[in-house]
């Protein structure tokens, strides 16, 4: 019998953060290593966030336990700003603060999935998902979409892949790793869709602040009402705020969902550090200013990017609407001959531009369809133009 159990032994590492750790670790090992790997804003955590975590420090009522399920005015500033983003009205009991986005998505499974359950995944999809699903004894369910559809699903490919034990719809707009953004109409009809057959939604919105150009993101159970009592929404500050290292997301569900959800994080991790959580009711509570000058950034480093990548030969690029993530395709390169040696997968061409261009980027094995690759454009202007042309010169030589 193997010593750890089959249950965790089944759990890979993150991918993305493997590649993340593997730049950084050549990077210190002298190698100018560029890294697009990691989800993660280059700029600074917006002061007055700082300075409310510096003066929470000093409160001793800080310094304590705190409730299980978030401060009561976190919770209850999340359910206004919930109100004031997406037009959602929530009470404040319907919110449970959690470690991070990444706890939400975990807890969310935890709380509506028994065995044998099936949850629809639309593909290219985030890496922490498949996971977070199979502990509980989930069933993952891939709906995958290509460029051909900018990487969204139809409610026709959904009715396909739903079961009798279809439970839940996980819903990731705008997604990481593709960028793509539902437009409303569709965000409606994949609820309505969901309403009608009595599947629950878990809506990942934790980038709803960073779209681009004419794209608009809408919640679901704005668009479709009734789905509120079938939904679990998913949010955080890490990618609005640049708070990706202080740990503060929340999900938003029916009460009875949030109030088991709140039994489970009582034994996990219990309240989520107190100084982060004030630093998160500043943030939600603030104005959006500093988002909006990330956006224009983030936004001007996108049209650079896929610029730069649709000039490759063999690699294509849809213009992604949303996040900080560009997903091309590198199918045409796979199988050709680049300096002596062959890649027939992305996680093969990956580790030779790695090697070669001294570029990290994150093979679309990880995101549930080989023959892409993910580069985060959340780094500076002068790197993006400096690691795209660096691997640009390199798949250049395909022959
Ligand atoms: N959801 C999506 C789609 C993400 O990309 C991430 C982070 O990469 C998260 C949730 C969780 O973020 P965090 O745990 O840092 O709040």
């Amino acid at each position: 019998k193997s010593r750890v159990s089959a249950r965790i032994g089944g759990i890979s590492e993150s991918a993305t953060l493997a590649v993340d750790a593997k730049a950084k670790a050549l990077k210190a090992a002298g190698r100018p290593v560029i890294g697009f790997g990691a989800g993660e804003p280059d700029f600074p955590t917006p002061q007055a966030i700082v300075d409310a975590a510096i003066a929470a420090c000093s409160d001793p009522k800080n310094h304590r336990y705190s409730p299980a399920a978030g401060l009561p005015e976190l919770r209850e500033a999340i359910a206004t700003k919930t109100r004031r983003d997406s037009d959602y009205t929530v009470q404040a009991s319907q919110v449970l603060v959690t470690n991070g986005g990444k706890q939400a998505v975990y807890q969310a499974f935890q709380t509506l999935i028994d065995p044998g359950d099936e949850v629809l995944l639309p593909a290219p999809y985030w890496t922490t998902y498949p996971e977070a699903i199979t502990l509980p004894g989930g069933v993952p369910v891939v709906v995958s979409a290509d460029e051909s559809t900018g990487y969204l699903v139809s409610v026709e490919q959904l009715e396909a892949a739903r079961t009798p034990r279809t439970k839940v719809l996980l819903f990731n707009s705008p997604s990481n790793p593709t960028g793509a953004i539902y437009p409303p109409e569709q965000v409606e009809a994949i609820g309505r869709w969901a309403v009608e057959h009595g599947i629950w939604v878990v809506t990942d919105e934790i980038y709803e602040h960073l779209v681009y150009g004419d794209a608009r993101h809408v919640s679901m159970p704005t668009v479709v009402p009734e789905l509120a009592d079938t939904c679990v929404v998913l949010n955080g500050v890490a990618k609005t705020y640049a708070m990706t290292g202080w740990r503060v997301g929340w999900m938003i569900g029916p009460s009875d969902v949030i109030k088991a959800a709140s039994n489970l994080q009582s034994h996990l991790s219990s309240n989520v550090a107190n100084v982060s959580q004030r630093a998160a009711l500043e943030a939600v509570s603030g104005s959006l200013d500093a988002v909006a000058e990330m956006r224009s950034a983030f936004d001007r480093r996108r049209r650079k990017m896929v610029e730069l990548l649709s000039a490759i030969p063999g690699v294509s690029c849809p213009e992604p609407q949303g996040a900080f993530y560009a997903y091309p395709s590198v199918k045409s390169l796979l199988g050709k001959e680049i300096r002596g040696l062959r890649p027939q997968t992305s996680v093969e061409l990956a580790a030779l531009v790695l090697e070669q261009a001294e570029v990290a980027v994150v093979p679309g094995e990880a995101f549930g369809t080989p023959g892409y690759f993910r580069l985060s454009y959340a780094l500076g202007d002068e790197d993006l133009v400096t690691g795209v042309t660096r691997m640009a010169e390199l798949l250049a030589e395909a022959k």
